[in-house]
């Protein structure tokens, strides 16, 4: 899950991090409200689920309010294309309204998961800013990093060691190291993917500010902050995907033209890798559970028929739990409901499968039936060139 950095500015204050004066706006008087407030120069800068906004003209210097109302009336409404939102961009509806700071040191902190090593790994750097991704292609030595042993946490020494090789001493060592003791705590206590700030800066007159902040959380551990809930924007979430959670679908969007229904993740994926090794791209990544019965597939169906760029279906279950007949059942009860004008690959095995097989050669309807994964993979790869 993702959130806005004026949120995720919200979290870390409670966990001691230093920011700048701020607050959100959502429209103009709003901004310029805000502005005032905080009297003298501001920064305006629009709220979207991607970074990069600096460079796509969605973060503006205002010296005064006024100044930051005109930036805000250019701002809200825009269509702001940043590297991460893709060529069609995102409206910004939402202004984080904050107190300019006069920026002597641009460093980079972030907090992730190593999955190679299974620890949290701190990562840092000097050149921080709007650069960092190149930094770290083109000059990886430039990034420093910090694994953390799960059974003892950050220690202090190790946050001051991050400190010193960000080149930072005496009382701005310690507040460094505080700064990052803290963020640490806060991507613990609060399940995160990824907490990061870019940049952390060190001001004229010396003290460290988080200057931007992104935070990703554990779908899975959302349930247990319910504060995270009200954090929700769903006009940042694909709509299918909103569509699919209400039923407890596994749905992750994708750009290609085949239609996957697989029960598992492991299936799911490997049903994608054989795609692609056949030569097609998946439209999307949908495991539809253990427990799938015909009225989840029924859902299933209608959410992969949503995306417009569908051009063959392939349903790829295992029974084992589930039974096969049941969702072949399930396949012809949503077939006949949604007008399904693409062509059906349908790959069945385990528990009740010629039964489900029967069902669906008997049906009237044009599916096509492989026998192993490859074979399926093969036919709704031939199906789609065929319609060319
Ligand atoms: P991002 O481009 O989406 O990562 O947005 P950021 O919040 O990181 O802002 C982009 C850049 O705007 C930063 O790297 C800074 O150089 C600049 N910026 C943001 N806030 C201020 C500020 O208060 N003062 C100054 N001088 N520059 C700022
Ligand atoms: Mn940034």
């Amino acid at each position: 899950m993702k959130i806005h950095e004026y949120q995720a500015k919200e979290i870390l204050r409670r966990f001691g991090v230093p920011l700048p004066i701020g607050k959100a706006a959502f429209s103009v008087d709003e901004a310029k409200h805000v502005a005032e407030e905080i009297g003298g120069k501001v920064v305006v800068k629009a709220q979207i689920h991607a970074g990069g906004r600096g460079k796509g003209g969605g973060v503006k210097l205002a010296d005064n309010a006024q100044d930051a109302a005109e930036l805000a009336r250019d701002i809200l409404g825009m269509n702001l294309v940043t590297h991460q939102t893709g060529p069609q961009g995102r409206i910004v509806k939402r202004l984080l309204i904050e107190e300019a700071m006069d920026i002597e040191k641009e460093l980079y902190l972030g907090v992730v998961i190593d999955r190679a090593v299974q620890r949290i790994v701190i990562m840092a750097s000097e050149a921080g800013g709007m650069e960092i991704e190149e930094v770290a292609a083109t000059n990886p030595e430039k990034i420093i990093k910090e694994w953390i042993d799960p059974c003892w946490g950050l220690q202090p020494f190790q946050a001051l060691r991050l400190a010193f090789r960000l080149s930072l001493r005496g009382a701005q060592a310690r507040k460094a190291a505080q700064f990052i003791l803290n963020m640490y705590r806060a991507f613990v206590e609060m399940d995160c993917s990824l907490a990061e700030i870019n940049p952390l800066i060190v001001t004229k007159s010396g003290d460290i500010l988080a200057l931007d902040a992104k935070m990703n959380f554990d779908d899975n551990a959302v349930c247990r902050h319910k504060e995270l809930q009200s954090y929700r924007d769903l006009d940042e979430e694909e709509s299918l995907e909103i569509e699919a959670s209400k039923y407890d679908l596994n749905y992750i969007k994708l750009d290609g033209t085949i239609g996957c229904m697989v029960n598992g993740a492991g299936l799911a994926m490997a049903t994608m890798d054989n795609i692609k090794l056949a030569g097609g791209e998946p439209a999307n990544f949908l495991d539809v559970g253990g427990g799938a019965n015909v009225e989840r597939v029924e859902h299933a169906f209608r959410i992969l028929m949503s995306d417009e760029k569908v051009k063959a279906v392939l349903i790829n279950i295992f029974g084992g739990i589930v039974r096969c007949d049941m969702v072949a059942q399930g396949i012809l009860e949503a077939v006949k409901k949604i007008n399904v004008a693409v062509p059906i690959v349908v790959r069945l095995k385990g528990t009740n499968y010629e039964e489900a097989r029967q069902i669906l050669q008997g049906s009237s309807l044009p599916f096509v039936v492989a026998e192993n994964m490859k074979e399926a993979a093969e036919k709704v790869v031939a199906a789609i060139s065929g319609q060319h």
